[in-house]
């Protein structure tokens, strides 16, 4: 049974753990260094960047989520999680991990009023055609570099990629029955 990690600082995390119960994962919260130790992957979920990014610096979490995405562990982060991915935050600064060679522009649709879900494009990566996404003060991710796919565009914006073992997605997977997104964390 694949034991997949939460980060459980702040943010969407019950729903995260449900939804990888519901795939046969052995789901666990993480909010101390020793909590990585045996993970198969790990999710950052969405919430508040900001709240997130301090809450890593106050458990001392920075420099063991960098360690634990460079041994090649598979991690995925949603919504605010995709933000502290990224190698920088343009518009609202927060101290990023720079694990995805990307830039994200936080709430780039707006406020919680203008949350939104939509279909992805036509031609998303093979497996994940018709998922349906929900943004909720969504982030967009910009400047992507070489070794970015993007594996679903929606308005022809990237909202799902892919930088070897992290993944990104600027909407919430674990808000809809479809299992798809958190199966490409398994799959690898
Ligand atoms: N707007 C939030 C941020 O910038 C992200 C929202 C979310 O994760 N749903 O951190």
């Amino acid at each position: 049974m694949a034991r997949i990690g939460v980060l459980a600082i702040q943010g969407d995390v019950e729903a995260h753990l449900a939804a990888l119960g519901r795939l046969g994962a052995d789901g666990r919260r993480v909010l101390w260094e020793r909590d990585l130790k045996d993970l198969d992957g790990l999710v950052l979920p969405g919430g508040e960047s900001t709240t997130i990014a301090k809450g890593l610096a106050r458990q001392g979490l920075v420099q063991p989520l960098r360690a634990f995405a460079e041994a090649g562990k598979p991690v995925l982060g949603t919504c605010a999680g995709a933000i502290l991915l990224a190698r920088e935050s343009r518009n609202h600064p927060v101290e990023t991990l720079d694990l995805l060679d990307a830039v994200a522009l936080r709430n780039a649709y707006g406020t919680q009023v203008d949350s939104f879900s939509a279909a992805v494009d036509p031609g998303a990566a093979p497996g994940l055609e018709g998922l349906r996404c929900v943004f909720i003060r969504a982030p967009q991710l910009e400047d992507l570099g070489p070794q970015v796919d993007v594996l679903a565009r929606v308005d022809d914006r990237p909202v799902l990629v892919r930088q070897r073992n992290v993944l990104a997605c600027t909407f919430h997977p674990e808000l809809t029955p479809d299992a798809r997104v958190h199966e490409l964390l398994l799959c690898r």
